[in-house]
Parts: structure tokens; C-alpha cells; sequence
């Protein structure tokens, strides 16, 4: 429910900072160790759960370490080892030939720029922006299922779209808070403001939500 108050910034920066006290510490959901690892877990990771990543990922990265020897992987390996992520043999497909792009074109570091890191296969803004604001801690908005829920119900946005809820939100959320409150918003969404039955009444923004006990979410 988007108000003339739920798009100021001061309504931002008081839903941020009630935030930052719920989640002091925020860590990724995803399990890696260098920023190879959280690209391609963050490809794998496209329409399933953090959690069937988490199971894949050692044994992938045990095998194959670097961009190098992921490149030269043989798909059918490939494909067994992350066939439990879903879709996998285009999975399989899209980390090979990132890895390939990584060893060829960018000397096996990942990218910063957007455009630099969307031209690789798997990778659409949302990934980007998670690397971007994971590994270089630049401005990241990253419209999820969880984030883009949020958002409307807290009235930040009306938009459904994820490129539309992006450039709306590019111009309301300040950038130095924008990934933290990405990060944040996304676990809120988990939380308490879940899809079916949020939790309004012990949710810490149910003084000042504009949606908080609306029977119309959205
Ligand atoms: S008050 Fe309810 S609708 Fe608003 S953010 Fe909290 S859980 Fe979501």
C-alpha cells in the first residue's frame, strides 16, 4: 500500500534501522569461500532452495576449484553433481561456460561491472547485484519473491516487475543502505512478512506498516 509517508525517506531509514536491530548479523544464506564460489553458487541457486545449493556445492567445488577446472568439466559429471538444484542440465550448461568466461575473459576474478557480470551465462540483475553488493559492497537493490513482497506490503513500491520495482526502489532507498536493506528485507520476508499468514502481530514494523493486519496483502 503505497502512501505519500511509506515513500519518504525518513519512513526508509526507520524501516532500515528497526531492521539492522532485528538482524545485527546478517550472513549469507548460501555457503562459500571466495567470490568463484558464491557466483556459481548464486547461479545454482536460481529457482530452488539455499539449502539444496549448500548440499552440492562442496562436492563441486572439491572437484573442480577454480575457473579452470570447471571449464574443462565434463557435463554429464557436471550435471550428476548438481542434478538435485533443479534444471540442471542448463545449470550445468551456465556454470561451465561462466567458469570458461571467467578463465578467458576476466583472468578467473569475478567482475564488479553490472553489464560485465549480466553478459555471463546464468547471471540476470539479481545475481549481479548480489555479487556487486556481497563481494564489492556496492549499492545493490535485489528483488527477490521475499524483497519485492516486503516492499509493497511496507508500501516502499506498487510495482511488480522486478526491473520496475528496481528502478523505483534506486531512487527511494539510499544507496549506502541499499544492500543491507536488500539483505534484510529479504529475511524479513522469511520471517515474519511470509507470502501466506505473515506474523503482523509480533512483526517489529507493525506500528508504522501500512499494510500491517490489512486482510488485502499484497
Ligand atoms: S506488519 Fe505485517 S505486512 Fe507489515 S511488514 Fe510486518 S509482517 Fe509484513
Amino acid at each position: 500500500m503505497k502512501t505519500e509517508r511509506s515513500r519518504s525517506r525518513e519512513f526508509v531509514l526507520e524501516v532500515h534501522q528497526r531492521m539492522l536491530q532485528e538482524y545485527p548479523v546478517m550472513q549469507s544464506f548460501l555457503t562459500y569461500r571466495n567470490g568463484f564460489e558464491l557466483l556459481i553458487a548464486v547461479i545454482l541457486s536460481a529457482r530452488t532452495t539455499d539449502q539444496s545449493v549448500n548440499e552440492v556445492t562442496p562436492e563441486l567445488f572439491r572437484r573442480y576449484p577454480g575457473p579452470d577446472a570447471l571449464a574443462n568439466a565434463e557435463p554429464p559429471d557436471l550435471e550428476k553433481i548438481v542434478h538435485r538444484t533443479g534444471f540442471y542440465r542448463a545449470k550445468a550448461a551456465n556454470i561451465k561456460e561462466t567458469a570458461q568466461r571467467l578463465a578467458d575473459i576476466h583472468k578467473g576474478v569475478v567482475p564488479s561491472d553490472m553489464e560485465l557480470l549480466t553478459a555471463l551465462p546464468g547471471v540476470g540483475r539479481k545475481t549481479a547485484h548480489v555479487i556487486r553488493g556481497t563481494l564489492f559492497g556496492l549499492p545493490s537493490i535485489i528483488v527477490d519473491t521475499h524483497f519485492g513482497r516486503v516492499t509493497r506490503r511496507l508500501g516502499f513500491t506498487g510495482e511488480t516487475d522486478p526491473l520496475k520495482v528496481e528502478r523505483d526502489l534506486e531512487t527511494l532507498i539510499p544507496p549506502e543502505v541499499s544492500h543491507s536493506m536488500s539483505m534484510r528485507l529479504n529475511k524479513h520476508g522469511r520471517v515474519y512478512c511470509t507470502a501466506r499468514r505473515p506474523k503482523c502481530g509480533d512483526c517489529p514494523l507493525n506500528d508504522i506498516c501500512p499494510s500491517a493486519h490489512s486482510e488485502s496483502k499484497v
